[in-house]
């Protein structure tokens, strides 16, 4: 075996032995792709071939509340708000949607009255009546 071979089989075993102590810990393995060097889809077909795999842990309240802050008050996208709470982008969708149903689901009954075209001062062409945008921001 040449020299660099080893080097490559030892620095295997060690990303090996490091990935499934990591995993078993409960850490997912998005996160530990360091970007531009181990990209994630290559962490993710190299621990898919040794059978590594990470723990299916709930997420804790902490990190769902995390992402949804990003989402609602930092206005990040969902894709960088699930990098930052350490969640996948579905999780994090999932609770993004269940949050806003909910939000849409409290709010009382608006009766709207179809009417012929009219122009709203501010919003412009609507056939509500009142329009609908000027009811929604009071
Ligand atoms: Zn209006």
């Amino acid at each position: 075996m040449s020299e660099t071979a080893l080097m490559v089989a030892i620095v295997d075993l060690a990303l090996e032995a490091e990935l499934r102590h990591r995993t078993e810990q409960g850490e997912f393995i998005r996160p530990l792709a360091v970007a531009p060097l181990v990209s994630y889809s290559w962490l993710l077909s190299y621990c898919r071939e040794r059978k590594i795999r990470s723990r299916n842990c709930h997420h804790t309240a902490e990190s769902r509340e995390r992402a949804l802050i990003a989402v609602q008050d930092d206005g990040l996208p969902i894709r960088l708000a699930a990098k930052s709470a350490g969640m996948s982008k579905s999780a994090v969708h999932r609770i993004v949607m269940k949050r806003r149903k909910s939000m849409v689901d409290s709010v009382d009954e608006v009766g709207f009255e179809t009417v012929p075209p009219y122009r709203c001062p501010e919003h412009g062409k609507t056939t509500l009546r009142p329009c609908p945008a000027c009811a929604a921001m009071r």
